[in-house]
């Protein structure tokens, strides 16, 4: 399941915060990119005013082929998330005249005023995942 946020609440009134605290399972399958064990998501949305800044961080366990010794091996998995989200877009959802511009793919704050928190993470950790990941520090086989 995606983790959805809805940040109705938040958008309210300037300094407003919101508290996440969710384990979900969430599956990638489009990336290659397999957790075996749930995420944890723990963190704070806050409304700053001009933006959206969500401070937090992601545990979970990764799913990794060994560079060397090309077997599957699972990996633990933590990183620490900050993000910001401006919020002149909500000129956008009033006029209801949303065109996407190119750089609006990377805005997460839908219309109906949730976060994909899911593809939060996902694009952090597939930016963040090892290029070539090893079974261990000692995995000695050649390729
Ligand atoms: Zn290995």
């Amino acid at each position: 399941m995606p983790i959805i946020i809805d940040i109705t609440s938040l958008l309210e009134s300037v300094g407003k915060s919101l508290k996440i605290d969710e384990t979900e399972t969430v599956s990638y399958p489009d990336d290659n990119l397999v957790l075996s064990s749930p995420v944890k998501f723990v963190g704070t949305f806050v409304n700053s005013g001009n933006s959206i800044i969500l401070n937090g961080k992601v545990s979970t366990n990764v799913n990794l082929d060994c560079a060397r010794c090309l077997k599957e091996f699972d990996s633990p998995f933590e990183l620490d998330i900050d993000e910001e989200y401006t919020l002149d877009q909500e000129k956008v959802w009033v006029n209801n005249e949303r065109e996407l511009k190119e750089e609006d793919f990377c805005f997460q704050i839908g219309a109906d005023k949730t976060i994909n928190l899911s593809e939060i993470i996902r694009q952090n950790m597939i930016a963040s995942l090892p290029i070539k990941p090893l079974c261990s520090v000692n995995c000695t086989a050649s390729i």
